[in-house]
């Protein structure tokens, strides 16, 4: 029998992410259209969009450069031009000072946030053992299993929940409960959030900084979603980076998750103790994504079409997949939604749901419709801590399907529910 390591161990052990990647390509593969895969956080695919990759990937076979791309080895920090383009856009857009020195590529934002937590975080040479603080659970599942010492490098703060009316809810950080502690190496919270579409407010953001300054532990917003690129939120969003900061960024949402593409804006030192692990573990990023983008990141194409398309798109389908739910649920059963701000969710809650929220992932599976269990988004709270029931009563519900399958899967879903409930 195969003798793992600990830290075998602990990459290789199950999780809310393997079931969700699993299901994300059984459900893509399949055949059957008539599956509603309402799970994952694969973009939509949006013609206009795509549309820009492929004229851009024409033009690199044209050019000659496409040969270069796939017959050499790149810088292991990133294509010069690509980081020029986004330093250049990025301040212009933002106001920042960057220089090249502010970033770093990665194979994926994924793959950003697993190099920073461990570069961060764990057993330190001193003795102590350092965590990742999330002020504000539930947050990306994908993080989960990305520590190479287990559960011990994670710590959540419950939130506040905030009624807005009947049926919308807004998770809050709570300031009360939120403690930098000395084994605090970073704060991170994804904005907007994955799972939740929740953009922790610009005043929220601005008490984070400062605690975190004060206490001398970086401050990371993972921004696959965010303001200036993608920029999917639905509300005003200010962009923040300083010295004390260090954002994630992604090219999966503009369309190109297969690049395996992510960025890292820190302070040199940063960048450079990630570039380093950038070489150890892959010797370079992918390159592809980076010429793709390159010409419409400086020409100002891509900002447009985000603006004029991509954003639209995503607000639409949170309208829609919104619009659907006082019907489908009624006012028999106490369902909920997070406000819809941003990224490509809706969370729903039905508080004192009879059955867990896996259980009615596993019934609603059975009948073609995928979702996400809410339990998985609370790792960094431990289950044995405050007892709190809540984090067995929410789903994830990706809205990027067509409205057909939008409606037919959330039809599902809401008969699951009503089930539950009158058989309790
Ligand atoms: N961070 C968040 C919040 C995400 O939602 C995702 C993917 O869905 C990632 C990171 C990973 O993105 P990438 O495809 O760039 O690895």
């Amino acid at each position: 029998m195969m003798q793992l390591s600990e830290i075998g161990g602990h990459l290789t052990a199950r999780t809310g992410i393997d079931d969700l990647m699993e299901d994300l390509f059984k459900a893509l593969h399949s055949g059957d259209a008539g599956l509603c895969q309402l799970n994952g956080g694969s973009p939509a695919v949006i013609p206009e969009v795509t549309e820009l990759w492929r004229r851009s990937m024409g033009e690199l076979v044209r050019n000659g450069k496409f040969d270069v791309l796939v017959g050499h080895y790149a810088h292991p920090g990133g294509d010069p031009a690509f980081i020029r383009a986004l330093v250049c856009f990025l301040n212009e857009r933002c106001g920042w000072n960057l220089t090249p020195e502010n970033v770093a590529i990665t194979q994926g934002g994924q793959m950003a946030c697993f190099t920073l937590f461990n570069m961060l975080a764990g057993p330190c040479p001193d003795g102590a053992v350092r965590e990742i603080l999330f002020p504000l659970c539930p947050d990306y599942v994908g993080y989960q299993s990305q520590s190479l010492c287990g559960g011990v490098m994670f710590r959540g703060i419950r939130p506040g929940i905030r009624m807005l009316d009947g049926h919308t809810f807004k998770y809050v950080i709570d300031f009360d409960r939120l403690d930098i502690r000395p084994e605090t190496a970073a704060v991170c919270m994804s904005r907007p959030t994955n799972p939740t579409g929740n953009v922790v407010t610009d005043e929220e953001l601005g008490l984070l900084r400062e605690m975190t300054s004060r206490a001398g532990v970086p401050l990371m917003i993972d921004n696959a979603y965010g303001p200036p690129l993608p920029n999917i939120c639905f509300v005003p969003v200010t962009p923040a980076w300083d010295e004390n900061m260090i954002l994630t960024m992604s090219l999966s949402k503009i369309g190109l998750p297969g690049t395996r593409t992510g960025i890292v804006i820190a302070r040199p030192e940063i960048i450079r103790a990630v570039v380093s692990m950038v070489t150890t573990s892959s010797l370079c990023p992918n390159n592809l994504g980076q010429a793709l983008v390159t010409p419409y990141l400086e020409d100002g194409t891509l900002e447009r079409v985000c603006r004029e398309t991509l954003t639209p798109f995503y607000r639409g389908r949170a309208e829609f997949a919104l619009s659907l739910l006082p019907k489908l649920f009624g006012e028999s059963i106490p369902w909920r939604v997070h406000k819809s701000e941003g990224a490509m969710f809706l969370w729903l809650w039905f508080e004192g749901l009879p059955i867990t929220c896996q259980e009615l992932y596993e019934r609603c599976k059975s009948r073609g419709c995928f979702v996400n269990p809410g339990h998985h988004f609370f790792f960094a709270l431990p289950e044995e801590g405050e007892p709190w029931p809540h984090r067995h009563e929410c789903i994830r519900i990706s809205f990027t399907q067509t409205e057909e399958l939008l409606r037919k899967g959330l039809s599902i879903v809401a008969d699951e529910v009503r089930k539950a409930y009158s058989r309790s």
